[in-house]
């Protein structure tokens, strides 16, 4: 079962209460270190914990991991695949690291202090995990009916299945990539609705999806399933992820099966994967159900996220980011224990580092949109910016920057920044 840690515990480090990385928290990224070298690192504050120079020391040998440094490693999937036991007893020895009133080993040692601990703005954080397969959902129901609604008339807005089923399509997991990646506007074909024939260029609908996702922890044999009462022992924690789409190329390129170039090209995600354990105190009721569902998706307990969620732009004329939405993952229809559930429930064999997004996240309110095409109603109601300028979609220079947090009282639990900057298309 998922470990919290008391929501009055407080560390040395000092954090502010409005700070993403509170003792609560402790994520996990992967940080480029000063040898150049790679290793596991936590968060606390605005300090970076190296626990390479963690287990070096010494400070996991109560563990069962006390005879390999699997933070040695320029990837979390050696711990994942160390299973839950593992995660709980390394969660665990932070928090007693790292809490007032806990063990000194670090608090009391300088020269560890010195090799362990960093200021977060001097860290390079990379992508976290080896993804082997990405799979994105379509489980907002407040995105799927706008769209529907956009594209097929308010009659058929959501398709047959949708109710029954958290429908989904495999993704590329070679080009998800950290933020801080630059993304660069991709070409395909696009064809006008009032052309003959198509056209070879840069996307002019170039757009984002406020997504998160999961990354799978443990893995399950071919021909198993994974119950929605499993979730705790295969997940083993969260990112934010921008599902970059060109609107243009998805148009003329999905029908009859599903999205391609329009969206291949880049995924970003948060370098910060927040564990499910540190979720727990924020889980809350899914939303209702319009109609029962099959046995294998029922849930026992509350099995939704109360997550804060943002998005902004920062232009190169603005002279600070204007916030594009405000939602919460909590509106979504299809909860992770439900995705896991019917991603396995033909027997499909899902492995670590396996990364599964929830697709965009929309609210029921106009403000609470996670997408352009919807935040201006497929380019019908443009957005107007503070520097004079109007957006429909992005243009080159705009970076996109997403946010993500749990509040608890006096402390929070957050994700840190999904951020990528767009770049001019590659002449074609
Ligand atoms: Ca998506």
């Amino acid at each position: 079962m998922p470990v919290t840690i008391d929501p009055k515990t407080r560390s040395w480090i000092p954090v502010p209460s409005d700070n993403d990385f509170s003792i609560q928290n402790l994520p996990y990224a992967v940080m480029e270190t000063t040898n150049g070298a790679s290793a596991v690192c936590t968060a606390i504050g605005d300090q970076v914990i190296n626990l390479a120079a963690l287990h070096d020391a010494g400070q996991f040998n109560k563990t069962a991991i006390a005879a390999e440094n699997i933070f040695k490693a320029d990837a979390l999937n050696k711990f994942m695949t160390a299973g839950r036991k593992t995660w709980t007893d390394v969660r665990q020895r932070l928090c007693d690291l790292l809490r007032e009133g806990g063990d000194p080993a670090l608090k009391d040692d300088v020269n560890l202090r010195n090799k362990a601990i960093q200021p977060i703005e001097t860290v390079k954080l990379k992508l976290p995990v080896k993804i082997g397969d990405f799979t994105d959902f379509y489980s907002s129901k407040h995105h799927a009916m706008n769209v529907g609604i956009m594209f097929r008339g308010k009659e058929n807005a959501l398709m047959p299945n949708w109710l029954h089923l958290p429908v989904g399509y495999h993704g590329r997991a070679g080009t998800v990539f950290p933020s801080g990646f630059d993304i660069k506007r991709p070409c395909g074909q696009t064809k006008a609705d009032d052309a003959q024939v198509p056209s070879y260029g840069p996307s002019r609908l170039l757009d984002f999806e406020l997504e998160m996702g999961f990354f799978v922890g443990k893995a399950n044999d071919h021909g198993t399933r994974v119950s929605t009462d499993q979730t705790s022992d295969h997940i083993f924690g969260m990112v934010l992820i921008n599902d970059w789409s060109a609107r243009d190329l998805q148009k003329w390129e999905y029908v009859p099966l599903g999205p391609f170039l329009g969206k291949s090209f880049a995924t970003t995600i948060s370098p910060w994967v927040v564990t499910l354990d540190a979720l727990e105190p924020f889980k809350t009721n899914a939303q209702p159900r319009d109609i029962p569902v099959l046995p294998y998706l029922e849930e026992k307990s509350a099995a939704a996220y109360d997550i804060e969620l943002e998005a902004h732009i920062q232009s190169e004329k603005l002279t600070e980011p204007m916030r594009l939405t405000h939602t919460n993952f909590k509106h979504m229809y299809w909860t992770i224990a439900q995705q896991l559930a019917h991603h396995t429930v033909n027997g499909t064999a899902m492995r670590v580092g396996d990364l599964c997004g929830s697709g965009t996240i929309s609210g029921p309110t106009k403000d609470s949109l996670g997408s352009m095409l919807e935040l201006c109603w497929k380019g019908t109601k443009p957005m107007k910016l503070p520097d004079g300028t109007e957006r429909r979609f992005f243009e080159d220079g705009d970076t996109v920057t997403l946010t993500g947090w749990c509040q608890g009282d006096g402390y929070r639990v957050g994700f840190g920044k999904c951020a990528a900057k767009i770049l001019p298309a590659t002449p074609t």
